[in-house]
């Protein structure tokens, strides 16, 4: 059983925004951050499954609690649950991720900034995946990235075009949203199980 990450990241180089492309790195930002990286056809699945957790990589190891153990994932800067809590405790009265996206396109700066600061830390988290695998293009979808739009991609490109580590040699990857909606999921098991089965039969 693939994870939703993995599994809306095939979606999108089989039928998505990524589709051509030859190393694919989606982040999906929702309740989490997840994601996956698409190597040609082939999900990298990684040694013992766990290659994707993108949320996961480090941003500071002095950083706040992650759900998962560590500290100062992407995941605490950058999921729906984190910017609603930076939100709070800026003085914003939302109650979920999406109104803090609403107040700020409607001008509340503070709002504006949170969002911002969470695109910030996506960007920093994809110049790192940048220097391990080298994607050709970068997928940004889930449900707080499709509500947020311009939002939070714009501080994402920002960030990238600032810190991207290989400059002298090639330009950022292209930065873009998903295509595939709500479904990439569903869909990208779907496409991983029938890739799977062709296998199966050619063995
Ligand atoms: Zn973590």
């Amino acid at each position: 059983m693939e994870n939703d990450g993995n599994a809306a990241a095939f979606a999108e180089s089989r039928f998505g925004a990524a589709y051509g492309s030859q190393l694919s790195v989606t982040l999906t930002v929702g309740t989490g951050v997840g994601g996956g990286i698409v190597v040609g056809n082939r999900m990298l699945t990684g040694g013992r499954g766990l290659a994707g957790e993108l949320g996961h990589v480090c941003l500071d190891p002095n950083g706040p609690a992650c759900a998962c153990g560590a500290s100062g994932c992407l995941e605490a800067y950058a999921c729906g649950p984190s910017i609603l809590r930076r939100a709070v405790a800026a003085g914003l009265p939302a109650r979920t991720a999406a109104d803090v996206v609403a107040a700020a396109r409607s001008g509340d700066a503070a709002a504006n900034a949170v969002i911002v600061s969470a695109g910030q830390a996506l960007g920093h988290g994809i110049v790192r995946m940048c220097a391990v695998v080298d994607p050709d293009i970068v997928v940004v979808g889930g449900g707080v990235a499709v509500d947020a739009g311009d939002l939070l991609l714009d501080p994402i490109r920002h960030a990238v075009a600032d810190h991207f580590p290989l400059r002298a040699i090639a330009p950022p990857p292209r930065i873009t949203p998903a295509l595939c909606g709500p479904d990439a999921g569903a869909i990208g098991v779907a496409a991983l199980a029938r890739g799977a089965a062709n296998e199966r039969s050619h063995r």
